[in-house]
């Protein structure tokens, strides 16, 4: 049997394309080595929620004098956490599976290999079948990318991420190499647990991609709780649990390293002549990269490594290959983004170091998150912050940055904003509910 699309990798990118090309009634075989869901579902963004929540929920119940609150003799048990997540997982897999299934999508268990390309057939072997498609969906994702640091190779005391969300038990104290967004995040699951952390980020700042005066709320809380944060240092060497950085030695059982990802190439070798940047495979506004019958989608194309770009990729590319007009592109302008630290920071479009370099004249509004009367009753001792860059001449919304719970809940409004390109006037005339944090970007107007 010839297929119309062949797609490597079941993540949001590869079960998104899956699900929508077989939807519209043509032949799909999707390959996937491991469970349908990819990293964002097995290791990645559903398993860490799950824990944090579970850390949350500890963290508030020990926090919570300050709402009148005493509960004593309160505990928690990581095996249940773990076991909870792991049935999150096991039910959100099964409903892809579920969804896949009734398109009529024909889903292969294994890694699959490029055998050969022509401008017509694309040859795929998996299990020691061999599949034939007319075209071919590169959604293989990315990699955690081990640095060349000295003792870092086979070095029993050091994780990454996939290690830590699979550890039976906490660390009794950890070092996190790496102050981005995994980092951070793991960060504030161990500490709400009680685990000494240390974070060694070798930038000036952590999360450098944001907002720096958002980040800088959250700097200085987790100093303050005592989350021992070293910015400007760099990791020269491990020796087991021991971090030489900048010529002093820290020590901790474990050693999470999270400095990024990296494109997986594996399986395409045998597309050879298939371009690449930086070791990402090149792809144009419809996801096409530059032979005829081959496209990507997700992490493996390098833009922007989340979930949602990917899912969103995916859509683009069947929308190109089914001749949809009119044709979609992506609004990377407006990619909302959120991290899950505690407060949560969530943002969209440009910060206001970016529309400096872009010499993008701008009016930058600032507004602490307890001007929201929902935010103050929620959120004792916080104060949070929400800021808006705002094009001068036309008045449009180009970016919302934001810090404090719970902002990636509505951080999408913002999206919709930056989107169509809103201005000031238009998104007044938009009636937030009351009282919800949301009402803090009318507020800002
Ligand atoms: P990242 O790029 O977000 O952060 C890596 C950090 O490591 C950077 O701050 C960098 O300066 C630092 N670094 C690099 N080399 C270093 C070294 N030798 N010593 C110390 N610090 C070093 O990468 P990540 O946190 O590994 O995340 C990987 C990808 O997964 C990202 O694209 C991220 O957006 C995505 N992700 C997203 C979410 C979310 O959306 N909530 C959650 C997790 C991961």
């Amino acid at each position: 049997m010839k297929y119309f699309l062949a797609i490597i990798g079941g993540g949001p990118a590869g079960y998104t394309a899956a699900e929508k090309a077989s939807k519209a009634g043509k032949d799909v075989v999707l390959f996937e080595q491991n469970a349908v869901g990819g990293t964002c579902l097995n290791v990645g963004c559903i398993p860490t929620k799950s824990l944090l929540y579970g850390a949350k929920q500890y963290y508030n119940a020990t926090h919570a004098q300050k709402y009148g609150v005493t509960a004593e003799n309160v505990s928690f048990d990581f095996a249940a956490m773990q076991k909870r997540k792991t049935i999150v997982v096991r039910k959100l897999v099964a409903g892809i599976k579920q969804r896949l299934n009734n398109e009529h999508c024909t889903l292969v268990s294994g890694a699959a290999n490029v055998l050969s390309r022509t401008d017509e057939l694309v040859t795929i072997a998996c299990n020691g079948e061999t599949y034939e498609a007319e075209n071919l969906l590169i959604c293989t994702g990315s990699m955690n990318f081990v640095p060349p640091i000295p003792g870092i190779k086979d070095n029993p005391a050091v994780w990454d991420s996939t290690d830590a969300l699979a550890a039976a038990e906490l660390p009794k104290s950890i070092i996190i190499v790496g102050g981005g967004v995994i980092g951070m995040e793991f960060a504030t699951l161990y500490h709400e647990l009680g685990v000494p952390v240390t974070v060694i980020e070798a930038m000036p700042t952590i999360l450098p991609n944001l907002d720096q005066e958002v980040v800088a709320v959250l700097l200085d809380k987790y100093r303050k709780a005592g989350i021992n944060i070293l910015t400007s240092t760099k990791v020269e060497s491990l020796d087991g649990g021991r971090v030489t950085a900048n010529g002093e030695v820290y020590e901790a059982e474990k050693v999470l390293v999270s400095v990024g990802r990296r494109a997986n190439l594996n399986g395409l070798e045998a597309l050879n002549d298939l371009e690449l940047n930086c070791g990402a495979i090149i792809v144009d506004d419809f996801m096409k990269t530059n032979l005829p019958n081959v496209f990507a989608a997700g992490d493996v194309t390098g833009k922007v490594m989340l979930a949602h770009v990917a899912a969103r990729q995916a859509e683009v590319c069947i929308g190109r290959l089914l001749k949809q007009i009119p044709l979609q592109r992506i609004a990377y302008n407006a990619i909302p983004s959120v991290v899950y630290t505690n407060p949560e920071i969530a943002s969209v479009g440009i910060t206001e170091a970016q529309a400096a370099e872009m010499n993008i004249e701008t009016e930058v509004r600032r507004l602490p998150m307890t001007f929201s009367g929902r935010f103050m009753a929620e959120n004792e001792g916080e104060t949070g912050l929400c800021k808006m860059i705002i094009d001068k001449k036309t008045q449009m919304v180009l970016g919302v940055h934001m810090i404090g719970n719970p902002c990636s809940e509505f951080v999408a409004a913002a999206s919709f904003a930056v989107r169509n390109g809103y201005t000031v006037p238009e998104c007044m005339q938009v009636v937030f509910p009351h009282p919800t944090v949301s009402e803090i970007l009318h507020e800002i107007l």
